[in-house]
């Protein structure tokens, strides 16, 4: 039995409270798996405007307390609620930078997350809470490791208190002017040298990579991805430089959420034992987007970010032909970038009777997707780990991805002849690639003996957080030592 932790995790996303992508779900569910290892772990986020206090059931845990970012001074509030039960959640609270109605997309984000994050770390010394492992979560929590190393560096408080960060996606990196750095509070000469392409600019993720003690990406596949230029969106050698740091471990998803036995936002409930029931998700499904009703018509879901990390361009070319060739049905659900609305909303006018096609947020509608579909579609161009894929295999819904990140950890490719694999896999970043995958699947798709197989297979896969929770009790162990070593050193 390894030793129990007291963990901090810092995000700007955690599901049910606030929402973008799969940031929230990994920090809504990965605490409660570690929870059950034992450790005391609690979760801080920024209290947005769209929080609501009574639906959470938050309340006050500590009053107005200031903040120094460089020459100004925040007053900061918390509240807390528990999560899941019994994992407290503190919810820092400041009118000026979070009382709004979304979680980014603000031209002062940059600003917003540095004071989240100096607040953030004020909150455990009021509450007298000592985190043996903070662990923080993407650019926007990515100072926090540096300033326990600096400003928190002679505070007896966070003395034996390591950081672990994690990339969950590199493409992200909050970069702004370089007044930010000293708001910052970050010494100009050390980032000039050791930023020598841009020493005028704030990159907040770099300074994660080069303070924490040690770093993870959410997947085995993108771990190694990063450390080449094509994927290392200009850091591959800086994290290159850190190699010895840095680590990957697959996301899980979270299995009483994401159970289609049970699952109350989905028209019927079904297991592996009464998969024959998921056809009546398909016609409800089929029912909601006008099309026609009819369970040998393979129906291919999407429920994504619309960003182009995703791959749509490829959707873009492949989808004529595609309508033209294969008889299928296609349902997307996304926002983002505008260039995609557009595409996708010509889309669905092209093919009204064929195609539903929803521009919005609603985790209810992604639920009936994943439980609807017959395939899931993920053509990304990169992904750091993917969690609709999983979701998608939960629900006897087989994905058709791109070889990439974590969809090849995840997903291997169907052999109709040994009955072997989980999904329809493409390996290059081209439309015709793609196209052959989805033919591939709607080929297959015929045979109902041999796709029961493969849903079956996905089904009665493991992708809960049992494993990598273990894995990361490891990594929390490994900043540890790495934090005595270097204490000891100094
Ligand atoms: P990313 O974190 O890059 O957005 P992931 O696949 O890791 O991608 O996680 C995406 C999560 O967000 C999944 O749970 C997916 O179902 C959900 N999601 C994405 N877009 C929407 C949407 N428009 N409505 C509801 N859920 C969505």
């Amino acid at each position: 039995m390894s030793k129990l932790l007291k963990v901090l995790f810092v995000a700007a996303e955690v599901a049910p409270y606030a929402k973008v992508g799969g940031l929230a779900d990994v920090v809504g569910a990965l605490p409660k798996a570690l929870k059950g290892h034992g450790h005391d772990v609690r979760v801080e986020m920024p209290r947005y405007g769209t929080i609501d206090v009574g639906k959470y059931g938050l309340t006050d845990v500590l009053g107005n307390f200031p903040v120094s970012l460089d020459s100004q001074t925040e007053q900061v509030s918390a509240k807390s609620a528990l999560m899941a039960g019994d994992i407290p959640v503190y919810f820092v609270e400041n009118a000026r930078y979070f009382s709004r109605d979304a979680v980014y997309g603000f031209p002062d984000d940059v600003e917003r997350f540095i004071a989240f994050g100096r607040a953030a770390l004020e909150v455990p010394k009021r509450l007298g809470w000592q985190p043996d492992i903070i662990h923080c979560n993407d650019w926007h929590t990515a100072l926090v490791p540096y300033w326990i190393k600096t400003i928190y560096k002679d505070d007896p408080f966070y003395a034996k208190t390591a950081t672990v960060f994690t990339i969950h996606n590199l493409a992200y990196q909050g970069i702004a002017d370089g007044r930010y750095i000293d708001m910052a509070r970050i010494d100009r000469g050390t980032y000039a040298a050791q930023h020598p392409e841009l020493p005028n600019a704030l990159n907040m993720l770099s300074m994660a990579i080069l303070y924490a003690d040690a770093i993870n990406t959410v997947s085995p596949t993108y771990a190694c991805e990063i450390l080449t230029p094509e994927y290392g969106e200009g850091l591959d050698q800086l994290l290159s430089s850190r190699a010895d740091r840095l680590f990957g471990i697959l996301n899980g998803i979270d299995y009483d959420e994401f159970n289609p036995a049970t699952d109350p936002r989905i028209p019927v409930n079904f297991d592996v034992s009464s998969i024959d029931k998921k056809v009546e998700d398909k016609y409800a499904l089929q029912r909601e987007c006008n099309m026609l009703v009819d369970k040998n018509v393979p129906l291919i879901g999407t429920v994504s970010r619309l960003a182009d990390q995703k791959g749509f361009d490829l959707i873009a070319r492949a989808v004529d032909p595609l309508m033209r060739e294969i008889n299928m049905q296609f349902v997307l659900l996304g926002t983002g970038e505008q260039k995609y609305h557009d595409l996708f909303h010509q889309i669905g006018e092209r093919y009204s009777d064929r195609t539903g096609i929803f521009l919005k947020f609603d985790a209810a509608l992604a639920q009936r997707i994943y439980a609807g579909s017959d395939m899931f579609l993920m053509p990304s161009r990169f992904e750091p780990c993917g969690l609709g894929q999983m979701i998608s295999l939960r629900y006897g819904t087989v994905p058709v991805v791109r070889a990439t990140g974590g969809l090849v950890d995840t997903i291997r490719d169907f052999d109709p002849r040994t009955g072997q694999g989980n999904g329809f896999v493409f390996h290059e970043y081209d439309s015709h690639a793609l196209s052959i995958a989805i033919a591939r699947a709607a080929e297959s798709f015929k045979y109902p003996d041999s796709w029961r197989k493969v849903m079956k297979t996905g089904m009665e896969q493991d992708f809960s957080w049992g494993a990598s929770a273990t894995e990361y009790q490891e990594l929390y162990e490994k900043a540890l030592a790495f934090k005595q070593k270097e204490v000891a050193r100094a």
